[in-house]
């Protein structure tokens, strides 16, 4: 076992965890912080050997585990989310030091949210087994069986609160699982295996095994063993995934990129939606669910770019750590230079920057909140995934031309309209997304489905679309009528 590393006060291991226990390897990475590029320590980094422990462990604890009646597995499950929730300030701390993310919304959303992540799942498949269907020549008994071996895989910007929205329901249901974090964030999840170890979870039902995503990651989810990948990150990586999985048939979850649109109608409460708009720069705009496309129409764009840029000057950019900041940094050096590189590219092209378009004064990792207009829509600032604090602006003149923008990319995550209500409902249930959001921004509920269409995604997250997911579901068929077996029966 190696020491604990040492960030704020807060003691957390470099190691992997596997069947129960903690496991050093040779192999590491350095982290740094984006909030001051200090180095935070090393982490160790899964390699073959890593791997094939963990898939081992996973596949010893299996029977078992899954052997449990979801009641049995209840009480693990709920100890798991107190150990977190005994735990809240050190999961504060440390994603707040390696992700960036502030640590007033670790404290009020990120780990409330983690802690229900674990204990709603577990609660709501306690009736999983129970949903028969009777139709007038049988019964049939629905089952939900746990699939087997399942690999969750994350992003940095949300590491925690996306590692236990796939780890609940995918445990609850029976699975084992084998967690493979992020390399640029990977504290929590580590955080999260001591959680689970005090929570009494056997040992093998849940791993983690750190390590970067063309190392570690790619051994995991080429292995034939594996039952799932679940799978939230980007596109280019989620094709190798599919790719990877599909070579053994494994199912995939993945939910991916956006590039979602932000509709101002003309019939809109100018001041909420601008308070709302100035949300899109929250974590650096390092949000898959963004609205970053604001299309407003053109009687009231003056008026709504104003009320915008009042609020946008009122942004406390700063330290993460400290109450009040409302925009941190950007993850690492490389997402910076990608971030700002996008904002030239688009300059050179002919966009006005309306403000931002540099590097912010406080820190090195810092980019200015960003607005352009005069885009194209077929530019590259338009179609891809910034992931950063970079909107662009577009006017519209009808219900029409504001539909055909928002659905003008390859990307259908999620959206943002404001308008008269019922205007902007019918508005946006013509906006093909996963979700769309009508005066309002970030509203999600453990029952509600969540995914993306087109390149954001293939398959749905939350409540039973979790469940349909992590299990593999059979039909008992038990026939009310003696069966008389015959050759012309259909
Ligand atoms: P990424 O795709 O680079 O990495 C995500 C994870 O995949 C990391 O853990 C990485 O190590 C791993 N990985 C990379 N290559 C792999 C491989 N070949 N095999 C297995 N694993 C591999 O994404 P990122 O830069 O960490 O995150 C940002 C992206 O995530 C953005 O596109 C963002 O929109 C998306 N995202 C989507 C959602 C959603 O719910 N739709 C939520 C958050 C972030």
């Amino acid at each position: 076992m190696t020491a604990a590393l040492d960030i704020a006060g807060i003691a957390v291991s470099p190691d992997h965890y596997i069947d129960g226990r903690r496991v050093p390897s040779a192999e590491r990475f350095a982290l740094h912080s984006p909030i001051d590029q200090r180095l935070l320590g090393e982490v160790c980094e899964g390699g073959e050997a890593e791997v094939e422990a963990a898939i081992a462990a996973a596949a010893k604890a299996f029977p078992a585990w899954s052997a449990m009646t979801a009641a049995e597995r209840l009480p693990y499950l709920e100890r798991f989310a107190e150990e977190i929730g005994r735990r809240a300030e050190a999961f504060c701390q440390l994603e707040s030091n390696d992700a960036g993310v502030l640590l007033s919304r670790m404290q009020h959303g990120v780990v409330p949210r983690a802690m229900l992540n674990i204990r709603w799942f577990a609660q709501h498949a306690l009736d999983l087994q129970n949903r028969p269907i009777e139709t007038e020549q049988a019964t049939h008994r629905v089952r939900h069986d746990a699939a087997g071996i399942v690999v969750v895989i994350t992003p940095w910007n949300a590491p925690l609160m996306l590692s236990t929205w796939k780890l609940g329901p995918a445990l609850a249901a029976g699975n084992t699982c084998i967690l493979k974090p992020p390399e640029w964030a990977p504290l929590t999840c580590s955080l999260l295996a001591d959680a689970a170890h005090a929570a009494g979870l056997p040992p093998g039902v849940f791993n983690v095994v750190q390590g970067s995503g063309a190392n570690t990651g790619a051994r995991l989810v080429a292995d034939p063993r594996i039952a799932r990948v679940s799978f939230t990150g980007s596109v280019p990586t989620a094709r190798r995934i599919a790719q990877a999985a599909g070579a053994n048939l494994v199912p995939c979850s993945l939910e991916l990129g956006g590039k979602s649109p932000f509709i101002v109608l003309e019939d809109a409460d100018l001041d909420g939606a601008a308070a709302t708009a100035a949300l899109m720069y929250r974590n650096a705009g390092q949000v898959c669910l963004a609205g970053t496309r604001l299309l407003v129409h053109e009687r009231i764009a003056d008026a709504f770019t104003a009320a915008l840029r009042a609020n946008v000057q009122k942004l406390n950019v700063g330290d993460p750590r400290e109450a009040g900041t409302e925009v941190g940094p950007i993850i690492h050096p490389r997402q910076l230079e990608r971030v700002a590189g996008f904002v030239e590219r688009a300059v050179a092209d002919g966009a006005t920057l309306l403000w931002g378009g540099a590097r912010h004064a406080f820190g090195a990792q810092y980019y200015q909140p960003t607005l352009l207009t005069d885009v194209k829509q077929d530019s590259e600032i338009v179609q891809n995934e910034v992931f950063g604090p970079v909107l662009t602006l577009q006017t519209f003149s009808s219900d029409e031309e504001a539909i055909a923008l928002a659905n003008g990319t390859d990307y259908g995550l999620g959206g943002v309209c404001y308008g008269e209500t019922e205007h902007a409902a019918a508005v946006a249930e013509r906006v093909r997304t996963g979700f769309i959001w009508v005066n309002s921004f970030g509203i999600r509920d453990l029952a509600a489905p969540f995914g993306g269409i087109k390149r954001s995604g293939v398959g749905r997250e939350g409540g039973d679309w979790s469940f349909e997911f992590f299990c593999d579901v059979k039909d008992v068929v038990l026939p009310r009528k003696p069966f008389k077996a015959s050759f012309s029966h259909r």
